[in-house]
């Protein structure tokens, strides 16, 4: 069976594929059997397809605007993911602008310059922040789930950490004393927003 993850970003597939082979993040098996095998796709195995424009106001629609493009472009079962960070004190922000947050072009290092700037002000305790991760599904008969999934953190007074993309570095977590860019890889993959939607949608699967 195949199922087409709507990105055309290499390390989210990657992530996808490694989840289905088996590895759950604690090492377990998952059961499914050889005949219930998915062969992972991607937007990259459909160059055809249409730019889809994100134009929804929550994580959540973004995730169905694509998902349901690529399901109608393709009629493969498909999983969209759309994802950013949700800042308290910034009332959610810069939520689903995360990625161009200090503008076009978009920039890592100028988003949480300006995040930085934004926070000046506002005290440790008040610093409280959450990745949060939808995950959209079409299934093969055209029905839709929403999973989502969240990781809960701070955000500190610089940077921290090598590891990671985006906002890492500053996205402190409390129960683990470090930031998400001191994580290996691997403990990224089993603690992240993306992480534990993916997980959630692997019995869905
Ligand atoms: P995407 O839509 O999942 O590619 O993520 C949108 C933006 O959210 C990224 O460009 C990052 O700025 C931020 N973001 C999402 N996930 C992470 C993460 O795991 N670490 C740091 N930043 C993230």
């Amino acid at each position: 069976m195949k199922i087409l993850l709507a990105t055309t970003n290499k390390g989210k597939v990657k992530e996808l594929a490694e989840m289905l082979e088996g590895l759950n993040g604690r090492g377990q098996r998952i059961t499914a059997g050889e005949s219930e095998r998915l062969e992972v796709l991607s937007l990259l195995d459909f160059p055809e397809m249409p730019d889809i424009e994100e134009n929804g106001d929550t994580f959540a629609e973004n995730a169905f605007i694509k998902a349901r493009t690529a399901f109608r472009h393709t009629n493969i079962m498909t999983l969209a993911d759309d994802s950013g960070l949700e800042v308290d004190a910034l009332q959610g922000a810069p939520g689903i602008y995360s990625a161009r947050y200090a503008g076009e072009p978009k920039d890592d290092e100028r988003n949480i310059e300006k995040l930085l700037t934004d926070l000046n002000h506002i005290p440790d305790a008040e610093r409280t922040a959450r990745f949060r991760c939808c995950l959209a599904i079409i299934l093969p008969d055209g029905g839709e789930t929403l999973i989502e999934g969240t990781v809960e953190g701070t955000i500190l007074k610089e940077k921290k950490g090598k590891g990671g993309f985006g906002y890492d570095p500053i996205f402190y977590l409390p129960d683990l004393g470090k930031t998400m860019a001191e994580l290996s890889g691997e403990e990224k993959n089993t603690i992240s927003h993306r992480a534990q939607a993916f997980h959630q949608a692997l019995p869905v699967l």
